[in-house]
């Protein structure tokens, strides 16, 4: 017998008849092993609390978003719960309160910071299926937090990490982790396997599938993850280690996001430690900077553009302005008009040429480069955000990734 963290996202649970399909997969897992069930709230449920708390203010505390939040997962454990006792299986909720999930007091982006795993086991032992809700924990002095959107991954990787499960499944709309978002490109091609670094940059560039926390979690107490289809049978996704892949492809994923923005400081001066002046505020103010480009000086001025997440930029041109004595430059502006895209490759460690043909790909269908940023295994471009989906689709024409053809793997099981 073994113990399996099963992950059921939004629209996996988004009806009352989904939540029974649910308990049905659950129900069968259970013939064989031991189960703990992780549920995100109804799909649409979070948008639709979030939308009822900005009727009062724009910016609610965040204390309290958290516990309007925490009731949408809430709702769908003890659904799938009452469901499964339907069926005289027997299951028990616990709540990230009740367990604790101990998380930091970053309301509304904690962090995990501890899971005792005493109460779930002794369910387990008990023969209960554990149905736990995502997305929520608490902190020392017993407020309610939540972990993010899509933070429900986080919970489910991290319950598999706590309990040294044998394998974390994230059951979602898709059946596996593809090339680019099969929603923007119809193209794209699932992949049998994905390392944990490529899936890393993935999903911090965009693409959703996971969360980048759970991902994190996965790599550091190397849980197997797989992605696989709450819908339809098949083989899904494993996210493993990269010495346990059979093969590295030079590109496996293009993604892309619309949630950054670009801020333009035009004629600074050109002196030592400017750069260090202005993002030094930038960091005092808690605001997260992603690409940097600073021009050549031309008479002893240049100019530095950088990318903000977009719900800071007013903050961002606000703290400069304020600035501009300090720092003498010219004008600041903010363009929140922009994507990034980017191409993603276990392979481009080893391999060369990647970037020059994403910028040929790109010009040749007139797609102007505002900013590029490179890791060992990525290149990201800040382009126009009205090119955004034609970008992602001429990159993954000309990585040839619709030709990809999934060579199904062995079972990573540990
Ligand atoms: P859930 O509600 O199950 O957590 P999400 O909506 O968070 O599901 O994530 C699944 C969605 O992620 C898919 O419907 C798909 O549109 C999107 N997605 C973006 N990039 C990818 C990708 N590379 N592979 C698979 N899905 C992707
Ligand atoms: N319900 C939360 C969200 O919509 C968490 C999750 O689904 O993972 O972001
Ligand atoms: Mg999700």
């Amino acid at each position: 017998m073994g113990l399996y963290v099963l992950k059921f996202g939004g629209t996996s649970v988004g009806s009352i008849k989904r939540i029974e399909n649910v308990a049905e997969i659950v129900a069968e897992r259970r013939k064989q092993h031991q189960v703990v069930v992780v549920l995100s709230a109804m799909s649409g449920e979070t948008d639709a609390l979030l939308e009822m708390a900005k009727n009062y203010s724009f910016e609610p505390h965040a204390r309290e978003l958290d516990v309007l939040l925490t009731t949408g997962e809430q709702k769908s454990v003890a659904l799938c719960c009452i469901c499964l006792h339907s069926k005289g299986i027997a299951a028990k909720s616990f709540l990230g309160s009740q367990i604790p999930i101990r998380t930091t007091d970053d309301f509304t982006r904690a962090r995990i910071s501890e899971i005792p795993t005493e109460k779930l086991r002794a369910s387990l032992e008990r023969g209960e299926i554990v149905v736990v809700p995502g997305f929520q924990g608490v902190t020392d002095g017993a407020d309610l937090t939540t972990l993010g959107r899509g933070g429900s991954d986080t919970t489910a990787v991290a319950l598999a990490a706590a309990l040294k499960a044998d394998l974390c499944d994230i059951y979602t709309d898709v059946d596996g982790v593809y090339t680019t978002d099969p929603n923007v490109e119809p193209k794209a091609r699932r992949l049998s396997q994905i390392t944990y670094d490529e899936m890393l940059e993935s999903a911090s560039l965009g693409a959703k599938v996971l969360q980048t926390r759970s991902v994190e979690f996965a790599k550091k107490y190397r849980v197997p993850v797989r992605v696989l289809s709450t819908f339809k049978k098949g083989p899904g996704t494993w996210v493993v280690e990269e010495s346990k892949m059979m093969e590295s492809l030079v590109v496996s994923g293009i993604t892309y996001t619309k949630n950054e923005a670009k801020v333009i400081v035009e004629g600074m001066k050109d002196r030592v430690g400017i750069a260090a002046d202005l993002f030094g505020l930038i960091g005092e103010a808690g605001i997260g900077v992603d690409v940097i480009v600073q021009n050549v000086s031309k008479d002893g001025t240049t100019d530095i553009s950088f990318t903000v997440p977009r719900s800071d930029l007013r903050r961002t041109l606000e703290t400069l302005q304020k600035a501009q004595g300090l720092l003498q430059f010219g004008q600041v502006r903010g363009d929140d008009r922009i994507s990034k895209v980017s191409v993603i490759g276990n392979g481009m460690r080893s391999h060369s040429g990647v970037a020059a043909q994403t910028f040929k790909a790109l010009a040749k269908e007139n797609i102007n480069i505002q900013m590029i940023s490179t890791s060992e295994i990525k290149i990201s471009c800040v382009v126009d955000e009205k090119y955004t989906e034609l970008a992602v689709r001429i990159l993954h024409e000309s990585f040839k990734l619709d030709q990809i053809e999934p060579k199904e793997v062995n079972d990573f099981r540990s």
